[in-house]
C-alpha cells in the first residue's frame, strides 16, 4: 500500500451558523476594505478634532460609502437603500465597529422607523438621507425619563388640522445637524396618553437648542437637549399612527442592540489584532512580553469572548431574518447587546493595559475604544434594563427557548 503525500483540500471554514455565498463573502470584503482604506486612516485627525473632520473629508467619506454601496443598508432599494438582511447587515456593521471615532456615521443611512412611514414622508426625508443629503434623529429621552419611558412627559394637544408639541428632550444624537427630529410624545386627546412619534423639522418655530454638552467620546455629532414650545405639526407628521410610539421603538430597540452587538464584536476583533501584534513585538525583561501569561491570558479570555459574542450576535441576526416570534428575537437582541458590550469594554480596558502608557495615549486605539465603548452599556437601554428583559424573557417564555 502507497500511502499519499497529498495534503487534503482545505475548504473555507466560518464560524458562521449560515452558507458564505459569493454575495455575502463579497458584502464583507467591501466592507473591510472601505473600513481599512477610508475609516481607519482618519482615525486620528478625527481624534485631534475633537470627532468633526473638516468638511471635505467628511464628503469624500460619505462618497466613498455611498460608492462602496454601503449607505441605507436595511432600507429599501426602493428609496436608494440596499435592502439587505439582518444577517448582512450585521456583517458589515462588525466592520464598522473595527473603527474608532464613528467614523462610519458619516455613511448616509437613517432610522430604521422609516419602515412605517408614509410613501410622502419617505419621500421627503428617507431618500435624500440615504443620499446623504441631510440627516435624521431621534429625540426619545427625557429629563426624568430614561430607562423608564412611562414617565415620558412631552405631550401633543390636537388642533385644527394637527398637533402642537411641548416638551424637553435630553441625548438627541445628531440633534446639532439633523433635519428632521423624530420625537416621541404622548397625544392627550383621550384618557389616556398615547406614545406617538412625530416629525418635526429642526428649523421648525418653538424648536430650540438649549445645551450642547460634551461626551466622553470624541464622535462625528453632537446629544444635544432640544426644548419644544408650542410646536405646530401637521396630521401628516405621525408616523406609525397615533399610540404606535411604543412598538415602534421597541422594533427600533431590538434592531439597534444586534448593531450595537455587531460592532461591539468588530472593536473585540480590532483590539485583539493591534493587541497581540504589538505584545509580540515589544520586549521587556528579556522576552516578548506576549510570553508573559499576565499579558496574553486576558487577550485570550477576551478572543473567547469575542468568538462567543460572535456567534451570539449573529444567530439573533438569523433568526430575526427567519421570522421568528419577534418576543423571542427581543429577549435574544437584549442578550447579544449585554454580552458584548460588557465583553468588549473589558477587552478594551485589557488591551490598554497591555500597551502600557502607549495605552493611554489618544492616539492608541485602545485608549479610544476604552472611551468609546463605554456608552455602549448605557445607550439604547442600559446593561441593567437588558438583564431585566432577559430575566423576563427566561420567566416568560421559557427558559430553553432563551438559549436555543
Ligand atoms: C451619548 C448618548 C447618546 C444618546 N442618544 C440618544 C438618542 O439619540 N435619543 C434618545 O432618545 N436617547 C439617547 N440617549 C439616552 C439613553 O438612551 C439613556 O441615557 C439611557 O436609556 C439611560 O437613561 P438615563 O440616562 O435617564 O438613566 P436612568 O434611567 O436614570 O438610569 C440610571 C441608572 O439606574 C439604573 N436603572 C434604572 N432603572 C432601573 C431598573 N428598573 N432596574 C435596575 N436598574 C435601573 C440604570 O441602569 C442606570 O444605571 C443617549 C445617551 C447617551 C449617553
Amino acid at each position: 500500500m502507497t500511502l499519499t503525500t497529498e495534503a487534503p483540500a482545505l475548504i473555507e471554514t466560518t464560524s458562521l451558523p449560515l452558507e458564505l455565498t459569493p454575495e455575502l463573502s463579497e458584502l464583507r470584503e467591501r466592507a473591510r476594505r472601505f473600513v481599512d482604506e477610508v475609516l481607519i486612516p482618519r482615525e486620528r485627525e478625527a481624534e485631534r478634532l475633537h470627532g468633526r473632520l473638516p468638511a471635505e473629508a467628511v464628503a469624500e467619506i460619505k462618497r466613498e460609502g455611498i460608492a462602496a454601496r454601503l449607505n441605507g443598508g436595511l432600507h429599501s432599494p426602493e428609496y436608494g437603500g440596499q435592502g439587505w438582511s439582518r444577517m448582512e447587515w450585521a456583517l458589515v456593521e462588525e466592520h464598522f465597529g473595527r473603527s474608532t471615532n464613528g467614523l462610519y456615521w458619516h455613511i448616509p443611512n437613517a432610522y430604521n422607523v422609516w419602515d412605517h412611514a408614509s410613501d410622502a414622508q419617505r419621500e421627503r426625508y428617507l431618500r435624500p438621507a440615504i443620499a446623504g443629503e441631510l440627516k435624521d434623529a431621534y429625540a426619545v429621552t427625557e429629563v426624568d425619563a430614561g430607562s423608564d419611558p412611562s414617565r415620558i412627559a412631552s405631550t401633543a394637544q390636537r388642533t385644527g388640522g394637527g398637533y402642537r408639541i411641548n416638551g424637553e428632550k435630553w441625548f438627541v444624537t445628531t440633534g446639532d445637524v439633523a433635519k428632521v427630529l423624530i420625537v416621541m410624545a404622548n397625544v392627550t386627546d383621550g384618557e389616556d396618553p398615547r406614545p406617538t412619534l412625530f416629525l418635526v423639522e429642526s428649523d421648525a418655530p418653538g424648536v430650540e437648542y438649549v445645551d450642547d454638552p460634551g461626551f466622553t467620546h470624541n464622535y462625528p455629532e453632537g446629544h444635544p437637549t432640544i426644548r419644544f414650545t408650542d410646536v405646530e405639526v401637521d396630521d401628516d407628521a405621525v408616523v406609525g399612527g397615533v399610540g404606535a410610539g411604543d412598538d415602534l421603538q421597541r422594533r427600533w430597540f431590538t434592531e439597534e442592540r444586534i448593531a450595537i452587538a455587531a460592532r461591539g464584536v468588530g472593536a473585540m476583533w480590532r483590539l485583539l489584532d493591534e493587541t497581540v501584534e504589538w505584545s509580540c513585538a515589544r520586549e521587556q525583561g528579556g522576552s516578548r512580553i506576549y510570553d508573559y501569561q499576565g499579558v496574553s491570558f486576558p487577550l485570550a479570555d477576551s478572543a473567547a469572548d469575542a468568538a462567543a459574542g460572535r456567534l451570539l450576535t449573529l444567530s439573533v441576526a438569523a433568526l430575526a431574518d427567519a421570522g421568528a416570534d419577534p418576543k423571542i428575537v427581543h429577549h435574544k437582541a437584549s442578550m447579544a447587546k449585554l454580552f458584548v458590550s460588557e465583553a468588549a469594554w473589558r477587552c478594551a480596558d485589557r488591551c490598554v493595559q497591555a500597551f502600557g502608557g502607549r495605552g493611554y495615549m489618544r492616539s492608541n486605539v485602545a485608549e479610544r475604544l476604552l472611551r468609546e465603548l463605554r456608552v455602549d452599556r448605557i445607550w439604547e437601554g442600559t446593561s441593567e434594563i437588558q438583564r431585566l428583559i432577559v430575566a423576563r424573557g427566561l420567566e416568560r417564555r421559557g427558559v430553553e427557548r432563551i438559549l436555543h
